[in-house]
């Protein structure tokens, strides 16, 4: 099913991320922790793809696997940037080979290596947009930034830039992670006010290592409010005690997004089925409500 059709209907969605395997030795568990968040019965699963392209292979099959056998929609990332345009072409090939019907379009980050772009190289998201538009008929998503992406300096441009891909054909955005809803809010009004009216899945991370994110958050530009900041410092050493913790910030932001008219929220818990338990089971009566 397209999630473009998953998200027309009136009610809240959540849905989840898992990454596939960098060897084939951790498959099966990929695959078994797949398929237990499967049985949670979110709105989609996506599946992320290896910066340099070197898991195509296992996010194709994984996605596959979701929406063939655990009967879930699978959303397959493909980001463009380290791979020639005609390797990228042979993903696309694969991914419809294997009914897959919706792909998250990513540039990727620049590798820090080679001179950019390379020849017959993708330079930004919007070009990939165009050839997965020409090559089938698939829901295609795209990513944002609510508090600007690092390599852009001023918030204007890169909402405008966001436009430009979004008018390639993007059905649905998802953001990057943020840990305060203010800034989501903020957001939304902008790209609102400059004609981006697709829907937007708020991307929230529910923080179970306490010395990850702070990396993650210097190297994305994503801001720590004083009031997770403090959680982080008190319970990032303790990693049950974080666990719990960010489990509820994670909830708690996802109640306030539902509870300002969000209809359908991603949530970066990777490969741990149990934390988007504990999540779907913090929301059992409000996503029933
Ligand atoms: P783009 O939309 O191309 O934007 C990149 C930068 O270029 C921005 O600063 C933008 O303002 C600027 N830009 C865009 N168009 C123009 C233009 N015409 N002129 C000048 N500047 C322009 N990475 C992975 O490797 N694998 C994944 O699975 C993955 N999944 C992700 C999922 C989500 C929801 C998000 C938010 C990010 C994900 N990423 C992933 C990271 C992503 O690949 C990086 O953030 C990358 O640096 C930007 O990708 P993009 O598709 O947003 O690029």
């Amino acid at each position: 099913m397209k999630i473009k059709d998953v998200l027309k209907d009136n009610k809240v969605h959540i849905s989840f991320e898992v990454f596939p395997p960098k060897t084939e030795a951790a498959y099966d568990s990929v695959l078994s922790a797949t398929e237990k968040i499967a049985s949670l019965k979110p709105a989609f699963i996506s599946v992320t793809y290896g910066a340099g392209g070197g898991t195509s292979k296992n996010t194709v099959k994984i996605a596959s696997k979701i929406k063939e056998d655990f009967g879930v929609p699978s959303l397959a990332h493909l980001t463009c940037v380290s791979s020639t345009k005609e390797e990228v072409h042979q993903v696309i090939d694969r991914l419809k080979e294997n009914g897959i019907e919706n792909i998250l379009a990513l540039r990727g980050d620049i590798p820090k290596s080679t001179e950019f772009p390379l020849p017959n190289h993708y330079k930004y998201a919007y070009e990939l947009i165009e050839d997965i538009k020409a090559q089938g008929d698939f829901c295609i998503g795209a990513a944002c930034y609510p508090e600007g992406h690092v390599e852009t300096e001023h918030k204007k441009d890169d909402i405008r830039h966001l436009k430009q891909k979004v008018d390639c054909g993007v059905d649905f955005l998802t953001t990057q992670m943020f840990f305060d809803n203010s800034i989501l809010y903020n957001f939304l009004y902008r790209i609102r006010e400059q004609g981006i009216t697709i829907p937007v899945l708020p991307g929230i991370m529910p923080v179970t290592n306490g010395k990850q994110v702070k990396r993650i958050c210097e190297l994305s530009g994503t801001i720590l409010p004083e009031r997770f900041r403090a959680i982080v410092d008190h319970f990032g050493e303790n990693p049950e005690a974080m666990k719990q913790a960010g489990i509820a910030y994670a909830t708690d932001q996802i109640i306030d997004l539902i509870a300002n008219g969000i209809q359908c929220i991603h949530v970066y818990s990777m490969n741990k089925p149990e934390v988007a338990g504990a999540i779907m089971n913090n929301l059992s009566e409000i996503l029933k409500a």
